[in-house]
């Protein structure tokens, strides 16, 4: 991970509010203020067992998840709309790591609610070149808040990204697979062998990156996938996206 003391001296913690501009003053909040973190759209109610899209249905599984997937279970904090797509465009682009930490003890909440028990916390990887290029990789920064939160290990080395896709952007779900083939696999192949891995990002899109890296986890051994993420897409990806 980069050291961050220059960034943490141009931009001390404890500042302004992400969402509001306002001043924090509370403990315990790094870019989002108490008032705003209520406004925030967490997704309560019924959710598809599977991949914790919110369902009006009597169903068990959303019509996306009636086909078997590679990971157990997928949950998220927020649906991705109004503020929290500002929040996690500059979590990602705008050098806003400290919003990690906040995020963090929502996935933390989340995780507890949901029962999951796990034995390792990864991130959804990045490629050397595009880790190089950002800086960080804001999933390995929620990883790892998250990991301490749930005191379980964490892990960035051993399930890799080793081919950069195009942007992802406007693609459906099957396209998003297909550019993604082959793109992640498992360096050690004892590693994984019978662990529950955490694996955790900061969107469920289409889910497509979610099962490539569920399927290689698989493959390299690993017993169980549960995912968690802070936000997800609510466009009906059953017809597009
Ligand atoms: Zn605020
Ligand atoms: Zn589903």
């Amino acid at each position: 991970m980069k050291n961050n003391i220059i960034f943490d001296l141009l931009f001390p913690k404890h500042i302004t509010c992400n969402v509001c501009s306002k001043d924090i003053f509370e403990e315990g909040s790094n870019g989002i203020c108490s008032e705003c973190q209520k406004t925030l759209p967490k997704i309560v109610g019924q959710v598809c067992f599977r991949c914790g899209i919110p369902i009006h249905s009597i169903d068990r599984y959303c019509d996306f998840c009636k086909k078997s997937k590679p990971y157990e279970m997928a949950r998220s904090c927020y649906e991705y709309k109004g503020k929290i797509v500002t929040l996690i465009h500059n979590l990602k682009f705008n050098n806003a790591q400290y919003l990690a930490e906040d995020f963090s003890k929502d996935l933390c909440k989340l995780y507890k609610t949901e029962k999951y028990s796990c034995d390792i916390v990864i991130p959804v990887p990045m490629t050397q070149a595009r880790l190089k290029s950002r800086g960080y990789n804001q999933a390995g920064l929620l990883a790892n808040g998250l990991s301490k939160l749930i005191n379980l290990p964490y892990d960035e080395n051993n399930l890799l990204k080793i081919k950069d896709t195009k942007s992802q952007v406007g693609l459906d779900f099957s396209e998003r697979k297909n550019n993604l083939i082959d793109a992640f696999k498992t360096k050690d192949k004892k590693f994984f062998k019978g662990k529950r891995v955490l694996l955790v990002d900061d969107i469920f899109t289409t889910g497509a990156t979610i099962e490539c890296c569920a399927r290689a986890l698989k493959k390299g051994g690993a017993s169980q996938v549960f995912v968690i993420t802070v936000a997800h897409t609510m466009k009906d990806f059953d017809k597009k996206d």
